[in-house]
């Protein structure tokens, strides 16, 4: 049988970081076993549901790289669907109206709750057909009364619910609109979903699923339910830990990999093996290999996989993501070097692309201040000399590159008896307006000769006025 699974987020929000660790699993599934995924736009709370948070969920995916080969379906498109097997389950006597006025319900469920009893819908309805005209009514479904349904979780194991702890569901509302475990449950039939990869939030659901599956003569997907993400304090992760959106880790300069290589590792395991291609994952992933008990975020371990990622992925991967950085910091990658190159020279030295836009800023832009500390201590009358030979040497070059450049500062350091450091201080702080950089050859050879000659001239420029005053 070929596997097929699906995504089916409520779009109240942005993608949290939980959603997209069970879309992950979900489509990983499905990728390591050649079958389908679905995304399912689960909006039928149109109240809470927005346009912009079906963007933010789709850009979010996009982002990841979880690409789906069905959808995205909306369930406010599908409504004439779920109404017709809703009028079938009615003619079929598996479902019926229910006349239940609020204050009948709340004052059902007191009763119930003075007494000590779980608060549930009796069934006051369930056959009466004394109709009232022109009242609302809600549908509800027929949940049988005896029995119990038992299902195989794959994470959770076998899992049995007495029918009695289940009351009758409403399944379509007084506003003619059809609730959630109603539309689940055809969208999961229609679709073809072999396998519920799912939050554990839903397990409770799972039973009442089943049961208007059987009543609909529908097959029985599968069912997966994964934990909860904690934050460090073990309270449910959630906005007060850090960051929970998926969109904020780009924006705060991590690597899709990093984050699906993270979050693959929260909650599942294959051996000890901690760094995984989006290859080995899917070859490697089962549903039987997560983990049941919740587990922790742990943001240190995600900035130690963002900075392997930075480091050993292929440059020009890296490339088009720190691309996007440059351009949101109003960066023009035009007016300096090829980003590779950029990051060959700086990958080393950040643990996020953030951090890397910032210490490479001087490449892309020009800066009229030094900074203050830096410039206090190299660019002092005395490094004038220095910067005048080095300015002479390195205007003089034909050949532009790391070598002729180290082969310059060698003899300027050379002719005026000085250390290397005491050349090559001054000249990083005047080309790159501090103190830290790679190694200066590579640094100026990627700052190109015009701007490196600028940079001098401003430097002797500051130098002079500084002692002046
Ligand atoms: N729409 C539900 C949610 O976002 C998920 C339902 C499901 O996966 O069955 O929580």
């Amino acid at each position: 049988m070929a596997i097929k699974t699906r995504f089916a987020p409520s779009p109240t929000g942005f993608l949290h970081v939980g959603g997209a660790r069970t879309a992950l699993y979900s489509w990983l599934y499905s990728q390591g076993n050649e079958g389908e995924f679905v995304l399912r736009i689960e909006d039928t709370d149109i109240e809470r549901s927005t346009q912009e948070a079906i963007d933010a969920i789709i850009e979010g995916m996009e982002w990841l790289g979880l690409k789906w080969s069905e959808g995205p379906y909306y369930q406010t498109k599908r409504f004439d669907r779920y109404k017709d097997l809703i009028q079938q389950l009615i003619d079929e006597g598996k479902a019926y109206r229910c006349y239940c006025k609020p204050e009948e319900l709340d004052a059902m469920r007191e009763k119930q709750m003075a007494a000590g009893e779980k608060p549930r819908y009796t069934g006051v309805w369930r056959d009466r057909t004394d109709y009232p005209e022109s009242e609302p009514f809600v549908i509800r479904f027929r949940t049988p009364q005896e029995g119990s349904v038992t299902f195989t979780d794959h994470i959770r194991g076998t899992i049995e619910v007495a029918n009695q702890e289940l009351d009758d569901l409403i399944i379509l509302r007084s506003d003619g609109s059809p609730t959630y475990n109603f539309c689940v449950v055809v969208d999961d039939w229609d679709m073809g979903i072999t396998h519920v990869v799912r939050g554990e939030d839903h397990i409770n659901n799972t039973p009442r699923q089943i049961n208007i599956l059987r009543a609909l003569n529908a097959p029985e997907p599968e069912y997966a339910h994964v934990s909860m993400i904690l934050g460090d304090d073990g309270a449910k992760l959630s906005k007060r830990h850090g960051a929970v959106s998926v969109m904020q880790y780009r924006d705060d300069g991590y690597l899709p990999q990093a984050l699906l290589n993270y979050l693959v590792r929260l909650g599942w395991s294959h051996g000890d093996q901690e760094i995984f291609s989006l290859a080995e994952m899917k070859e490697h992933f089962t549903l039987d290999g997560i983990n049941k008990a919740a587990s922790a975020f742990n943001t240190e371990k995600l900035v130690w996989l963002n900075q392997h990622y930075i480091k050993t992925s292929p440059v020009s991967e890296v490339a088009s993501h720190l691309a996007w950085h440059l351009n949101e910091q109003k960066l023009d990658i035009s007016t300096g070097p090829a980003i590779e190159d950029v990051i060959q020279a700086q990958a080393d030295r950040v643990k996020t692309l953030k951090e890397l836009v910032e210490i490479s800023r001087y490449f892309y832009e020009d800066f009229a201040e030094f900074d203050a500390k830096a410039a206090k201590k190299h660019l002092r009358p005395v490094a004038k000399e220095a910067l005048d030979v080095v300015k002479t040497k390195l205007e003089a070059l034909a050949d532009w590159q790391p070598e002729t450049i180290h082969a310059a500062i060698n003899e300027t350091a050379e002719s005026l008896g000085l250390g290397m450091g005491k050349v090559g201080m001054p000249l990083r702080v005047a080309t790159t307006g501090a103190g830290n950089s790679p190694a200066l050859d590579i640094t100026l050879a990627l700052i190109g000769k015009t701007k490196t000659v600028q940079r001098i001239d401003q430097a002797l420029a500051f130098i002079e006025q500084r002692a002046a005053s």
